[in-house]
C-alpha cells in the first residue's frame, strides 16, 4: 500500500486536466509507490449531478486522508435554489469545515518567466499568508441590505485568528531561511491600522507574536502602500501577513507580476490538514481543450510534498519537491514546453510530459 493517501477532487473546468496532469509528475518524482490519489467527486458539476456540491464520503476522506489535491472549483450559471451561485462553494466548505486557517501564497519569478516589471534583476521571491477564515469574508453569507438603501457587512478579528496565522508566517520566514541573512528573514504585516480598529488590533497581535521571534524582522505596511511596493521593490519581501480580503486581492497583484494565475499555486493550511490548489479557478472558457497550465497545479503539488514532508519527518518527499521545482524551472528556462498564458504554444499535457522528462 501506498504510504500517503492524497484525497483528489479535480473539480470543474480545467480542474480534471491541471490535476491529472500533477498527479502524472508527482508519481513521477516520488515513485508508484509513494501516493496513492483517492478521487472523491465535488464540485459544481457534481452539484448538478447530484444534488450535492461536497458529498460526505469525500469530506471524510479530505479529513482524514494525509493531504488534498484539488483542481479547481465553480461553472457558470449554476445556482442554489434560493438563487445564489455554487461557485467555488467546494472549495469554501472545506475550508470552513477543515478549519484551513492559512493560505500561503508563494510569488516566485522563474527563469525563463517574463513579468511585466521592468526592474526585476534582483528577483521576485516571496509568499503571501493570507488569514483565511475571518476578516472581512466572514461576513460572506451574513451581510445586510436595509430597505434597498443601506448594505453592510462586518469585518472579524480575533485574537486567536490572528496569533495563529502570525505565528505561521513566522516560523514560514525561519524556515524560508535557514540562517538570518542581511536582514531577510522578515514578516510585513499587511493591514490599514491607520484607519480601523479591527486592523490596528490584527497589527498589535502580529506584533505580540514577534516577540517570540527575536530572529525575524517585523515590518508593517499599509494595504495601500503595499501594492505599490509590491510592484515597485517586490525584492524587498520574505513573507507578508494579511486579513483575508487584503489577502486575496494583494495575492492576484503579486502572481501577475510573476507569470499570471497559470503558474501561481497555494496551499491553505490547518492544524490538522492541508488543501493544495493552483490560484486560479476553473476557466471554463478554456476547458476541455487542452491549453490550461497545469504548472500551478504542479507546483502546489510540491508544496504538498514539502507540507507532508515536513509533517511526517520524511525528507525524500523534500526531495521530490526539489526534483519538481528544478524540473519546472529547466522547462521553462531552456524553453522547452511553454504553455500559451506565458507566450508559449504548449497544450497542458505537453507541459506535463516535459516537466516529467526533465525530473531526469
Ligand atoms: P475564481 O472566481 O474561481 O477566482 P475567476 O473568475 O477569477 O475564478 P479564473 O478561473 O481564475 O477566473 O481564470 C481567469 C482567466 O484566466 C480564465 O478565464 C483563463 O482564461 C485564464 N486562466 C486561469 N487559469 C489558467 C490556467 N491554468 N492556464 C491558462 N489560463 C488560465
Ligand atoms: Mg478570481
Amino acid at each position: 500500500m501506498a504510504t500517503y493517501q492524497i484525497a483528489t477532487i479535480e473539480g470543474d473546468g480545467i480542474g480534471p486536466e491541471v490535476t491529472q496532469a500533477a498527479m502524472k509528475v508527482l508519481t513521477e518524482a516520488c515513485g508508484s509507490d509513494t501516493l496513492s490519489f483517492e478521487m472523491r467527486d465535488g464540485g459544481a458539476g457534481h452539484y448538478v449531478k447530484s444534488g450535492e456540491v461536497l458529498p460526505e464520503d469525500t469530506f471524510v476522506a479530505c479529513r482524514d486522508m494525509h493531504a488534498i489535491l484539488h483542481g479547481a472549483a465553480g461553472l457558470p450559471g449554476i445556482v442554489y435554489p434560493d438563487g445564489t451561485e455554487v461557485g467555488n462553494d467546494l472549495h469554501l466548505r472545506l475550508r470552513f469545515r477543515l478549519d484551513l486557517y492559512a493560505n500561503m501564497r508563494p510569488v516566485k519569478l522563474l527563469r525563463g518567466v517574463r513579468s511585466p516589471l521592468r526592474d526585476v534583476e534582483a528577483g521576485i521571491d516571496y509568499v503571501i499568508v493570507r488569514e483565511n477564515t475571518e476578516g472581512l469574508y466572514a461576513s460572506r453569507g451574513a451581510g445586510v441590505l436595509l430597505r434597498g438603501e443601506v448594505a453592510s457587512d462586518t469585518l472579524v478579528v480575533t485574537r486567536k485568528g490572528t496569533e495563529r496565522v502570525a505565528r505561521f508566517a513566522f516560523d514560514l520566514s525561519r524556515r524560508r531561511n535557514g540562517a538570518p541573512r542581511d536582514g531577510k528573514r522578515r514578516v510585513t504585516v499587511c493591514d490599514k491600522a491607520n484607519i480601523l480598529r479591527t486592523y490596528a488590533f490584527f497589527r498589535a497581535v502580529c506584533d505580540e507574536v514577534a516577540t517570540e521571534y527575536p530572529d525575524v524582522e517585523i515590518d508593517y505596511a499599509y494595504a495601500d502602500a503595499i501594492t505599490v511596493h509590491l510592484v515597485k521593490k517586490p525584492d524587498f519581501y520574505d513573507v507578508i501577513v494579511a486579513e483575508n480580503m487584503f489577502g486575496d486581492i494583494i495575492s492576484d497583484l503579486g502572481a501577475a507580476t510573476a507569470g499570471g494565475m497559470g503558474i501561481s499555486p497555494s496551499g491553505e493550511i490547518g492544524d490538522h490538514q492541508a488543501l493544495f490548489q493552483g490560484a486560479h479557478g476553473s476557466a471554463p472558457d478554456i476547458a476541455g481543450q487542452n491549453v490550461a497550465s497545469p504548472l500551478a497545479t504542479i507546483l502546489s503539488g510540491s508544496l504538498m510534498l514539502r507540507w507532508l514532508s515536513e509533517r511526517h519527518g520524511d525528507a525524500t518527499l523534500a526531495g521530490a519537491a526539489d526534483r519538481i521545482d528544478a524540473a519546472v524551472n529547466t522547462v521553462l528556462a531552456e524553453g522547452i514546453a511553454v504553455p500559451r498564458d506565458l507566450g508559449g504554444q504548449a497544450g497542458c499535457t505537453e507541459v506535463a510530459d516535459a516537466v516529467c522528462r526533465a525530473l531526469g
